[in-house]
């Protein structure tokens, strides 16, 4: 199912009413490290099992049709937004060893020839394992990832930047990861994923 009206001004989630700006977790806008989301499709079946074998059952080749599919409807958008530099969210180095490949970074990869946009897969690291996210509140998350991610360099010159990952939820990681590459020089980021929870 494709991203519909209502959605949230911010993150692009659906919200229940038309009349609602923004969905609950972006309440206060302005406190967000990011300027707007994207997404293709609400976080159900038959995405969300899509998206399972993507992440765990080595169908990389999934991030093509992914792509494209972004490609098709947002470059537009995307191209509105002077982006300058794709940065998938990182994989903590042993989980990645485990699983053999992280799917955001398969997926950001495939965007930026779509897109021909560069991607930059290395700057910004997962330092800490995190526990699955899939149990906790807003609130845990934002805690279990505190201090999870790291700028190894600066970014050079660069301002514009779109986080790619395969499902945003809580938003918790996308925020971390911009308010990274905010310290590293970026000033506006955006996001990009697969799919997006609901608001209700
Ligand atoms: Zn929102």
């Amino acid at each position: 199912m494709e991203v519909k009206e209502p959605k949230c001004v911010k993150c692009g989630k659906p919200v229940r009413k038309k009349e609602q700006e923004y969905c609950t977790a972006c309440k206060n806008p302005k406190e967000l490290p990011y300027e707007r989301g994207i997404s293709l499709w609400v976080h159900k079946p038959p995405v969300s099992e899509s998206i399972y074998r993507f992440k765990y059952h080595n169908c990389r080749l999934y991030a093509d049709a992914y792509a494209k599919e972004c490609a098709r409807r947002f470059k537009g958008q995307i191209k509105k937004w002077n982006i300058q530099l794709i940065v998938p969210v990182p994989m903590y180095d042993k989980k990645r060893r485990r699983r053999g490949y992280n799917q955001a970074q398969v997926l950001a990869e495939k965007l930026g020839e779509e897109l021909t946009i560069p991607v930059d897969s290395e700057s910004v690291a997962r330092v800490l394992p995190t526990t699955p996210q899939k149990l906790k509140g807003r609130q845990d998350r934002r805690k279990n990832l505190k201090d999870a991610f790291r700028m190894k360099k600066v970014l050079n010159g660069i301002e514009n930047v779109l986080v790619v990952d395969d499902i945003y939820t809580t938003g918790a990681t996308v925020e971390k990861v911009a308010e990274c590459l905010k310290k590293a020089g970026a000033k506006h980021i955006w996001f990009f994923t697969i799919s997006i929870g609901q608001d209700f």
